[in-house]
């Protein structure tokens, strides 16, 4: 059974896919595997404590966090000697050396690969100094690099779990820096040496990442560290076809759970993100890593298609046992009427403030009315609307208001849109009959009058 992780840099809100990204972690390696948490907060300016406390409680909300050991969670800030100690190792075994361009040398390099047509790549100035004399110089504090002695003249091949052989000359590569001359090392040199000694055997992460993958692989062999096998995830673009963001807070998940979306809803929708899941059901997180397998996760960019999510909310809301709701209406629904009018409410409840949005109109004085309700309304006309309330004024009960207005000659659509939008300001909605069993008696007759004068 693989162990795989979720890496987050606390750098902004997870959108969805990041979200996808863990969800995809945690699906190979339940239900026998294990799962880390590592929190990629080494890049000081970018990394704050208040996005780590949001992406902890949006992996908690997701229902991720019964499966992260705790206990086994890294944060990279607080790992700099580990990467220090690797980093010696390799200079040590001349596989790093210090590297003294400044950063116009290296411009004026990449300018002149760039205008033969070549990628830009270190050409290894550096690289052939002597050691004894570099580390002189980084000992008299002189600004250095460390770079890594990148092999030439062989390919770095590899089995991507998601797209498949892969493979890249060393030649193309040019010798890469590991460690920033202020001292910390790069987030790819820090990220493969986490991998391999929290016992990752499975990254699963978003393409963007791809290119770090021969240099990641090219340092733990040379450390003769276990080598994880990788698999990159085509990236989710927006309906627009942009890749989402950290920054722009549309498709983070906190967005999304503000706007009432439950997490079954949103992890069955991420599930099928850019991946065959091999059931159309609401399948609980256990089930849907059953269903799971990297190969076949698609290779295109996967869109975020909002209807789609909206397919998902509506299967776990109609899921989710009417008992759950009841809180949200207590405010205005006398208890004795709690259950039967949620369930009257379900069939129309996308998120869980519909239930209080409707309490508000059923029970209290949240009734507005929108301009397809006046346009019924008008319709309807005010003789209908008194020939309402005459028959409740009369003692009749509301629940007979249709039968009594159809018997006066109104009939169909008019009858039932001037009704329903007269009471609840709306065209559609729960049952008129649930509405007219339910409403206060005395709400029913103000509304009515209030349309007939
Ligand atoms: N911290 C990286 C990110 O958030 C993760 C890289 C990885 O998963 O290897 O993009």
């Amino acid at each position: 059974a693989p162990t795989t992780r979720f890496a987050p840099s606390p750098s902004g809100l997870l959108h969805l896919g990041n979200a996808r990204t863990a969800l995809f972690s945690l699906l190979a390696a339940l239900p026998d595997g294990r799962f880390l948490l590592r929190i990629e907060d080494s890049d000081r300016a970018r990394a704050s404590p208040v996005f780590e406390r949001a992406l902890r409680v949006d992996l908690e909300w997701l229902g991720f966090g019964a499966y992260i050991d705790e206990a086994a969670v890294w944060r990279q800030s607080e790992r700099g000697a580990v990467y220090d100690d690797f980093l010696q190792k390799l200079a040590h075994d001349n596989l790093v050396y210090p590297c003294f361009c400044t950063e116009s040398e290296l411009a004026a390099e990449r300018a002149s690969l760039r205008a033969r047509g070549l990628p830009p790549r270190y050409g290894g100035r550096c690289a052939a100094l002597d050691p004894a004399d570099a580390c002189s110089r980084v000992a008299a504090g002189e600004a250095a690099v460390w770079r890594f002695r990148v092999p030439p003249g062989q390919e770095v091949a590899f089995c991507d779990a998601v797209r498949g052989p892969q493979r890249v000359a060393t030649d193309l590569l040019g010798d890469f820096v590991v460690r920033r001359a202020q001292g910390e090392a790069m987030f790819f040199f820090a990220n493969a040496l986490d991998d391999a000694l929290s016992g990752v055997t499975l990254v699963l992460r978003g393409e963007d990442h791809l290119a770090n993958t021969p240099r990641q692989i090219l340092i733990l062999r040379a450390l003769g560290l276990p080598v994880p096998e990788y698999g990159h995830l085509p990236l989710v673009v927006s309906a627009g076809g942009v890749p989402l963001s950290k920054r722009d807070g549309a498709g983070s998940l906190a967005a999304l759970r503000e706007e009432g979306f439950l997490p079954l809803a949103v992890i069955n929708y991420l599930a099928r993100l850019g991946a065959v899941v091999g059931s159309e059901r609401l399948l609980p997180l256990i089930e849907l890593a059953q269903a799971f397998d990297c190969r076949r996760i698609g290779h295109a960019p996967a869109r975020y298609d909002r209807e789609q999510l909206l397919h998902w909310q509506r299967l776990a809301m109609a899921a989710t046992p009417v008992a759950e709701w009841l809180p949200w209406v207590e405010e205005d629904v006398p208890e004795a009427e709690r259950l039967r009018f949620v369930e009257a409410v379900c069939p129309n409840a996308l998120f869980p403030e519909d239930f209080r949005r409707w309490a508000g109109i059923v029970y209290g004085e949240r009734r507005t009315l929108d301009e397809d309700a006046r346009a019924a309304i008008a319709a309807a006309g005010a003789e209908f609307f008194r020939a309402a309330v005459g028959h409740l004024d009369a003692g009749g009960a509301a629940g007979d208001l249709p039968a009594v207005l159809k018997a006066a000659g109104h009939s169909g659509r008019r009858l039932f849109h001037g009704l329903r939008a007269a009471l609840t300001g709306r065209l559609a909605g729960p049952e008129l009959k649930d509405i007219l069993a339910l409403m206060p008696r005395t709400l029913v007759a103000r509304r009515l009058r209030e349309c007939g004068s």
